[in-house]
């Protein structure tokens, strides 16, 4: 009898350390859990912080792939080619709907929408008075140039349709260099004035004065309209240099060529400076007396 109550004490005792080691175990996991919880948070947190971030790059025009290199994330590219996709159709839809022997392309430049000022201040338009319908920017830059039926002279439907360097291109190589860039306000003025607009195409062939005289187009005798006055002609003709920081650049708008800007700004500082040590010397020189 004395064993088995010894026996049975050393059970009692045996499972009095089962249950401690239990506690421990289930404080251990319960420690592990918290620790897993915490990261699980920590993760979630980071990913909704990385997903934000993803969706501001995205809203600033930043592409998928720039996104996921920077983040080290994977980017629902959907929206972005939904995106490309409608304004592929917009552009195609503009093409489509076009009506060549009115379109103003100025009536066409982005604008940003809280200033109302165009997105880009240089603009091209053709002295059409001087072109004489060769035909080769149209073919260059088909997007931006066509031939007007008219008169036979090429025009600028779109503005920037094509390319920066091959509307640099059709401009270069237009035989009698009639394409000019003009700020914003001059293209509407050009473009408005331009309208009703009869050109003496047999001018040049008999060596008479280009207008003067009248035609018959539309229906009734129309006067010849004169020449326009385009900026680009009453110089040296703008040869796209904007590193030259010419005041009136017609590439920039008057006093927004970023090259005279920067001396402007030289200049004024300096003028500061000047100011600003004629001071300190007429100080100290009332001092001294
Ligand atoms: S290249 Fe010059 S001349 Fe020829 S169509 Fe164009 S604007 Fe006219």
């Amino acid at each position: 009898d004395d064993a088995a109550m010894q026996a049975l004490e050393g059970d009692e005792e045996d499972g009095g350390d089962d249950d401690d080691d239990l506690t421990d175990q289930s404080e251990a996991w319960l420690d592990a859990l918290a620790a897993m919880q915490a990261e699980e948070i920590e993760f979630n947190l980071k990913d909704a912080d990385r997903a934000d971030r993803a969706r501001r790059m995205q809203e600033m025009g930043l592409s998928s792939e720039a996104i996921a290199n920077t983040l080290d994330v994977a980017v629902d590219t959907a929206l972005e080619e939904a995106d490309a996709g409608m304004q592929t159709f917009e552009a195609e839809a503009y093409l489509d709907d076009i009506d060549y022997t009115t379109v103003e392309s100025h009536t066409q430049v982005e604008k940003d929408p809280d200033t109302d000022e165009p997105l880009r201040q240089q603009m091209v338009y053709v002295d059409e008075h001087t072109c004489i319908g060769c035909t080769n920017c149209a073919m260059i830059a088909q997007s931006t140039f066509f031939m007007d039926d008219e008169h036979g002279r090429a025009r600028v439907f779109q503005q920037w349709g094509d390319d920066d360097e091959t509307i640099q291109v059709a401009i270069e190589t237009c035989p009698v260099d009639c394409i000019h860039y003009v700020p914003y306000d001059e293209l509407k003025r050009l473009e408005i004035d331009r309208r009703g607009q009869n050109i003496n195409a047999k001018a040049r062939l008999v060596s008479q004065g280009e207008y003067g005289g009248s035609s018959t187009a539309g229906g009734g005798p129309r006067a010849f309209t004169a020449p326009q006055q385009i900026s680009g002609n009453a110089r040296a003709r703008c040869t796209n240099c904007p590193s030259r920081g010419c005041k009136d650049c017609p590439m920039f708008g008057v006093g927004k060529n970023p090259e005279f800007e920067r001396r402007e700004k030289e200049r004024i500082e300096k003028q500061e400076r000047r100011r600003f040590e004629q001071m300190r010397e007429d100080q100290s020189k009332s001092v001294e007396l």
